[in-house]
This record gives structure tokens, sequence and C-alpha cells, in this order.
């Protein structure tokens, strides 16, 4: 859990926007947040403090929120910057995995040589939901050998049960702020 004044302070930053994409859904809009320097900043810092002060090799951001936040948390501790990418976007060999969504399936890759076996991985995003998309990157990483130390996302819906999904996986879960609901 995390102190209600940081989860306040947070919460405020996010924009929610009713019906967005389809009617039902509620999207928490993080460009609010990002775009406020302080909020931007705050996020940053608190989405990797359980791993402060260990050795963290790689940061993996999931395509499209995961790689701006990931890539400030990759600089913040001085760790490289892995992508995870929707399918046909890596131009170099890819490994691959495919997950079920609400309706259908989709797919997400990870260069085969972004990390070596060993490697020390945080995966960032910045929303999860049933968890279907971070655990099919946890599938990606450990498919490459790397030791997934956690995953961090700044906002949980935790109704849907994806933080509990992956920490059923072994994977320990951060996440900042949390929305009731859809
Ligand atoms: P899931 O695989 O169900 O955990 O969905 C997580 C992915 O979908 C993340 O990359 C989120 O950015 C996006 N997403 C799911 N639900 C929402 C929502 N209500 N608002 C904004 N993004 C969402």
């Amino acid at each position: 859990m995390t102190e209600p004044v940081l989860e306040n302070d947070l919460r405020a930053t996010v924009r929610s926007i009713p019906d967005y994409p389809k009617p039902g859904i509620i999207f928490r809009d993080i460009t609010t947040m990002l775009g406020n320097a302080r909020a931007f900043r705050r996020a940053v810092d608190e989405l990797v403090q359980p791993w402060a002060g260990m050795k963290i090799d790689k940061i993996a951001g999931i395509e499209a929120r995961g790689f701006i936040l990931g890539g400030a948390v990759a600089h913040q501790v001085s760790a490289g910057f892995v992508p995870i990418r929707k399918k046909g976007k890596l131009p170099h060999k890819r490994v691959s995995v495919t997950y079920m969504l609400e309706y259908g399936e989709d797919e997400i890759e990870i260069h085969a040589d972004a990390l070596v076996a060993g490697e020390r991985v945080v995966l960032v995003d910045d929303l999860i939901a049933t968890g279907g998309t971070a655990e099919a990157a946890v599938k990606l990483l450990r498919q490459l050998g790397a030791e997934v130390l956690g995953a961090c996302f700044v906002i949980d819906l935790p109704d849907l049960g994806g933080a509990s999904r992956l920490r059923d996986l072994g994977v320990p879960v951060r996440t900042l702020i949390s929305f009731q609901g859809h």
C-alpha cells in the first residue's frame, strides 16, 4: 500500500474519461500526470521504490505508455531500457507470445537479444487491469532467461485482479494509485 498523501496527490493528476474507447469503460488518462512536472517525477521515483539500492540491469516497458514511464525509470536507476511491443513493430529477430483479450487475442514481442540470461529486470507499464498484457510480458522476459525482480504500474484496477494474477506468478507488484471498478 502506498502512503495516502502520495496516492491522493497523484490521483488528482490522472484524468478519467467515461465511455472511452467504448461504452462502459472509464479510460484512465495519464497524459495529465505526465504534463505535471512534479507528479511525473514523483511517480517515476515511487515506481521503483521497492527495488531502491538493488542492482537492476534492465527496465522493460510495455508499448506505449510503458515506454514513457519506463524510459524515465531506466534513466533514474541507471539501467538499460528494453521495449516490449505489439506484433510487427520490432525490426530484428524477435520472440513472441500470444495472450487472450476479452474478445480475441493479441501478440507482443521482444528482441531475442534484448537481454542475456540472468539479467535482473523490472517491468513497467502505466496501468494493470486484468493483467493479461503484463503476464505475457513476464513470460517473454522469463523465456529470455531474465530474473523478473518485479513489476510496477502507476494505476491498479484491483477489481480486475491483474496484480494478484502477477503475484501468483511469483512477481512482486508495486502500484501507486487504485481505482475501483473497470
Ligand atoms: P490488461 O492486460 O487487462 O491488464 O490491460 C492493461 C493494458 O491496457 C495497459 O497497457 C493499459 O494501458 C491498458 N488499459 C486497460 N484498461 C485501461 C483503462 N481503463 N484506462 C487506460 N488504459 C487501460
